[in-house]
């Protein structure tokens, strides 16, 4: 099927609705999906204040792929539980939403000058089900991964936002899931925020207010502050997605904005059309 049919039946497909908003969210620990905390409330309370989307389509930090970007056709994506030594009931727990394999075809279709391809062995990590449980707990809207390419540079995360914004129109959810700081080997139990997630926390907040996304893509630019803030980029490249995505007819709004053990923050935003 060429990519320019599989674009067609996509919009064919998929009925013009209200713009949908896109969502990043600071996904933090898997514990998260046990317990009742400010972040789970305000996932909750989001989900209840979100416009029902048809579909959504979740970039998660935990999805790394090199010199592709994958797209989850799978029929019923699998819960997958991708963490080591917590609580045995976090093992127990499943997100068992349809997926949404004609949609996904048709995203990788969108991607396909990306390096995109089709992938139905993956699922949903937890950095998609553990937030996922709160903000849709029926588990009635379709869902589907999109992975993150670990081999290119942070802009071209910004231009796969872009590329996938069209869906927006179209009543998909555009959600990402990672952290604005994330660095594991500074954590600091029940201590103050370490000075560099403050700091890159804060530039972060700044340059995406005023839509400077250039300059959070901008390696050398952050420098070393960068490298403390994401010793890998993983669980920043979500939030470049998302900003990606957005446009100048957005309204921002910041949700949590928390620093957890000195060197993950948790801030969450959400582009919303005026
Ligand atoms: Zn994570």
């Amino acid at each position: 099927m060429s990519v320019v049919t599989d674009l067609q039946r996509l919009r064919d497909s998929l009925a013009p609705t209200d713009r949908m908003p896109v969502v990043f969210l600071g996904h933090g620990s898997p514990m998260n999906a046990l317990e009742d905390t400010s972040f789970s409330r305000a996932w909750t309370e989001l989900g209840q204040s979100l416009p029902r989307p048809r579909a959504i389509l979740v970039v998660s930090a935990h999805w790394m792929t090199q010199g592709t970007t994958l797209v989850d056709v799978s029929a019923m994506p699998r819960t997958i539980h991708d963490f080591y030594g917590f609580p045995e009931p976090l093992y127990q727990m499943h997100y068992d939403a349809p997926g949404d394999p004609e949609l996904a075809r048709s995203v990788a279709a969108l991607l396909a000058s990306h390096h995109s391809d089709v992938d139905d062995t993956w699922g949903l990590d937890h950095g998609a089900w553990t937030i996922l449980k709160y903000l849709y707990p029926d588990a009635d809207v379709p869902v589907f991964q999109v992975s993150i390419d670990m081999g290119r540079d942070l802009a071209h995360q910004l231009e796969i936002g872009r590329a996938l914004s069209e869906l927006r129109d179209r009543g998909v959810l555009i959600l990402g899931s990672g952290n604005v700081v994330h660095n594991l080997r500074a954590l600091r139990f029940g201590g103050a925020p370490q000075d560099f997630a403050v700091e890159f926390d804060k530039l972060f907040e700044d340059r995406l207010t005023v839509r400077d996304f250039a300059s959070l893509a901008d390696r050398p630019k952050l420098g070393n502050l960068l490298r403390m803030a994401h010793p890998s980029v993983d669980h920043y490249l979500p939030a470049l997605t998302i900003a990606g995505a957005s446009d100048a007819r957005d309204d921002l709004t910041f949700m949590t904005d928390a620093i957890e053990l000195g060197s993950v923050s948790m801030r969450s935003f959400v582009f919303h059309a005026r």
